[in-house]
This record gives C-alpha cells, structure tokens and sequence, in this order.
C-alpha cells in the first residue's frame, strides 16, 4: 500500500499550485484539503461558517486566522485525513496559522512544507492564460481548456478569464504575496520543515520532484526505511 502523507503546499498565483496539490493527492491517496474549494462551498451552502466568512468577503477584509483555523480543524479532524494524511492547499498562510497547525496536529507531525518556485515572467504567463469557472472555480487555460465550448467540464458554469486578471493586478498580488509569505517561509525554514522545488517544467515532471523531496524527507526522519508512523 502507498503510504500516506501530510503536506503543505506553498506557492505564488502561477506556480502551478493546485495542480501539483490534486495530483499529489492523487499519489498519495489523501484528501486535497483546499481553503479555496472548502470556503467556496461553505459560502454556497450557507452553513454557519460560510456565512461567517460572507460577512469577512463583504466588508472586503481577510478572513480571521481563527476562522481558517477552526475550519481547517474540523477538515483535518475527519477519519480518511486522520488515518492517511491530507495535501494542505491555502493554509497556513501566517505564522500564527502555522503555529496553531502545528497544534492542531500534535503529537504527529507535517511530514514537509513544499515551496514551488516559479520565476515571476512565468506565473505571469501562466495567469494571463488562466481561465476559471464563474461557478465551481475550477481552473483551465487557453492551452488546457474545457472539452465543450469554454463550459465547465465539472459544473457546466461558464468558464472565463477573471477580471482582476490583467497584469498589472497580477503583478500586484504576486508582489503582495512575496511580502506576506515571507515571514511564513522563513518559519518553516528555520524548524527545517520547508524544502524548495523548482515549479517551471510540465505538471508531471514537477510532481516528481515534489515526490522525491517527500521522500528523502521521511528518509531523513526514519533512516532505517519504516516510513509512516501508522496509528
Ligand atoms: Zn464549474
């Protein structure tokens, strides 16, 4: 059997995030736990949560790290993410959220943190070919498009270039990205839980290398090859 694992994804818009986050699930056969999906839907079902958050996304404000965290909390607190582990996509994005997962998930551990790294001429290129679902949010692009017609293959909904694509918002939250995640960067770095990899190449050949940076990490952490502390 394919061991499980816990991992956080990070990365810029454009470095090809959620779908090495799906297609690392996909390996490892664990939940992808995005905030992104996991809000969307508490926003449309208008549980307590999501309208909790409506109310954050009305005032234009970020969403509370307490809010994130208690969301994750129950996420990560289910039977399949217990047993085998998740792909974390969203969160933490503080060092306050990092800390409170890092409590959250005591006494197991992440197994890594992986950064995908993409030069910022590509994400841009990347995000100016995006195209989403103004339904569901799944992502396309001007190369990878739905089957029918610019219509969702998951939803039906419509599938479009976001307004706030152009390149100057681009540039924006990239450069406001860099900013914000930094402290978090060099968090994890310091524990010496975060390994780099290159995000530029097609989506198999950097999940290989996410692969291969997980791997020589538990080998790091159970040298003698008995790799996931099943409990
Ligand atoms: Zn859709």
């Amino acid at each position: 059997m394919v061991p499980g694992v816990r991992l956080v994804v990070l990365g810029k818009q454009g470095a090809g995030k959620g779908t090495q986050c799906v297609r690392l699930s996909h390996h490892y056969v664990v939940p992808h736990v995005s905030t992104g999906d996991m809000l969307r839907a508490a926003v449309k079902l208008g549980t307590p949560l999501g309208l909790r958050a409506q109310e954050f996304m009305d005032r234009g404000d970020l969403l509370s790290d307490g809010l994130i965290m208690e969301m994750v909390g129950e996420r990560l607190s289910e039977s399949d993410t217990r047993a085998r582990g998740f792909i974390l996509d969203g969160c933490p994005r503080t060092t306050a959220q990092a800390e409170q997962l890092e409590e959250l998930l005591h006494p197991d551990r992440l197994d890594l943190v992986v950064d995908l790294e993409v030069p910022t001429a590509l994400a841009m290129r990347r995000l100016a070919s995006r195209r989403v679902c103004i339904d569901c949010g799944e992502n396309y692009s001007v190369s990878n498009p739905p089957t029918v017609n610019w219509t969702c293959d998951i939803c039906g909904g419509e599938v479009v270039q976001r307004a706030d694509d152009t390149e100057a918002a681009i540039l924006h939250r990239l450069d406001l990205y860099e900013r914000q995640t930094a402290p978090l960067i060099a968090w994890y770095e310091k524990k010496g839980q975060l390994t780099r990899i290159n995000g530029a190449g097609s989506a198999v050949v950097v999940e290989r290398r996410a692969v291969r940076v997980v791997e020589e990490a538990r080998q790091r952490r159970h040298p003698s090859g008995d790799l996931w502390d099943h409990r």
